[in-house]
């Protein structure tokens, strides 16, 4: 279930023993290994690696603490390095003024030659960055070669300064100095960042976790990581193990396969989708994009039947609510969600419908009257406080009715539906306190917020 994306495997320290650190790697459920290189000479030994052991992948680059060792013919060097098939990203490069005496200057000239290559190469970044963030950002800024594609590894900054990266579109690496008691700071980043855009890391000879203090990091040591990963963002496990993963395959385009997930959990709460298809083609929702929601990969191959969902579902009832969701508009299949419905309910479960609201509409007959007793709940996507503005955003299949198709379904479930939902992205063409007046007001039920972050949603 894990990928530790930083890890010095060709470092001394693990020469004696290297093998049976990947079997406890493999026990630990440490699938694959991002063998980071620091100067040429380990990133030469990171690809030997990296073709030795499957499990292996290499990057290629010079650290800022060796910069007085990059040449023109280094980069040269790294160049031909970068084009083996085993090199996933360019680093660890950037910028590091931790300690006295540092040259900025020539730490930056070797960071921006090598982040260059790796626009060139079409590659993500993997950044150290100490004690550098303001300069760091700023020649990132300064600078449209430099790939906005990466990872802020082993991230040591405040919640402004990993806003600020995020927003630029990197990825923050996280490992085992998240445990340290005296690393309050890097715990309030995970909180409010939370683990969408974080991926986990050992950092391995170097930085073991608190209760593994003073021995050598090793791959299977993660563990500890993604636990703490986990109650920092009051997430399972096994939700962070697979978010970060998820995250780490993205990141690094790496051959690992997200299967698609028809149902699926997160937290206490388990998920079915149904379809793909919608009549709305809003544009921050994630079928534009990746289709992955919380680690999860919501593209289905095939649409599946009601039998074949209850098939997956083992013991219901242990789930706080059952959603019909997914990516796409469940109610298009509405005989499916009513079977499924019918189902859930004869086995104890709370049921959910996540809704575009547009079920009335696009079945040609008000569908609310049929959700009584099968349903506990509907959530409703508002998209917005007018109908101007939900055309423009929710670019719906029939821009004449939808918007007020939207509003009625929503009145009715009221008369059939125990708790009825609006939910809003609050994009910025969005009045959120508008839309606030129409559902609260207005129709009398419950408005809930999600954050928009410039990246995808599921809505
Ligand atoms: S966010 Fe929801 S309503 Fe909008 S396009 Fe995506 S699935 Fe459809």
């Amino acid at each position: 279930m894990l990928i530790d994306s930083h890890v010095h495997l060709q470092d001394k320290k693990f020469a004696r023993d290297l093998d049976r650190v990947l079997d406890r790697a493999e026990d630990a459920g440490v699938e694959r290994m991002i063998c980071v290189g620091d100067k040429t000479e380990s990133s030469r030994r990171a690809i030997a690696m990296a073709k030795r052991y499957p499990r292996l992948l290499a990057t290629v680059g010079v650290h800022p603490h060796y910069d007085a060792l990059f040449t023109p013919k280094t980069l040269f060097e790294l160049e031909a390095l970068a084009r083996d098939p085993s090199v996933v990203a360019i680093g660890e490069i950037g910028l590091d003024y931790h300690y006295p005496n540092y040259n900025a200057e020539r730490q930056i000239e070797c960071f921006v030659a090598q982040a260059r290559l790796a626009g060139r190469r079409k590659l993500p970044l993997v950044i150290h960055c100490r004690d550098a963030y303001d300069d760091l950002l700023r020649v990132i800024r300064e600078d449209d070669r430099i790939p906005r594609h990466g990872v802020m590894h082993c991230y040591s900054g405040d919640y402004e300064q990993a806003r600020a990266l995020l927003d630029e579109g990197y990825y923050l690496g996280i490992g085992g100095a998240v445990t340290y008691p005296n690393a309050d700071v890097l715990r309030d980043v995970v909180r409010r960042v939370g683990l969408e855009r974080i991926v986990s890391e050992t950092d391995g000879p170097y930085l073991p976790p608190q209760i593994k203090r003073g021995r050598r990091n090793e791959p299977s040591y993660m563990k500890h990581v993604i636990k703490t990963l986990a109650d920092l963002t009051d997430l399972s496990y096994q939700d962070a193990a697979r978010i970060t993963k998820a995250n780490a395959i993205k990141l690094f385009g790496l051959p690992d396969r997200l299967d698609p997930s028809a149902v699926y959990s997160i937290r206490n709460k388990l998920y079915v989708g149904v379809t793909n298809r919608c009549p709305n083609e809003c544009y921050f929702c994630q079928r534009h994009h990746d289709y992955i929601v919380m680690g999860h990969f919501l593209k289905l191959d095939r649409e599946p039947s009601a039998e074949e969902v209850i098939e997956r579902i083992d013991a219901p009832t242990q789930y706080g609510e059952i959603v019909l969701s997914g990516l796409g508009e469940p109610t298009l299949r509405w005989d499916v969600c009513l079977e499924l419905a019918r189902r859930l309910k004869e086995l104890g479960a709370r049921v959910r419908l996540n809704t575009s609201g547009l079920g009335s509409l696009l079945n040609g007959r008000d569908i609310t009257a049929e959700m009584a007793g099968r349903f506990d709940a509907v959530a409703i996507n508002m998209v917005a406080h007018d109908r101007e503005t939900y055309n423009r955003i929710a670019k719906p299949g029939d821009p004449d009715r939808s918007w007020d198709a939207m509003l009625e379904f929503a009145r009715n479930c009221k008369k059939t539906v125990p708790e009825v939902m609006m939910t809003i992205v609050a994009v910025p063409e969005v009045d959120v306190e508008e839309c606030r007046r129409l559902a609260e007001d207005d129709m009398q039920v419950r408005l809930r917020v999600r954050e928009w972050e410039g990246r995808p949603s599921e809505g």
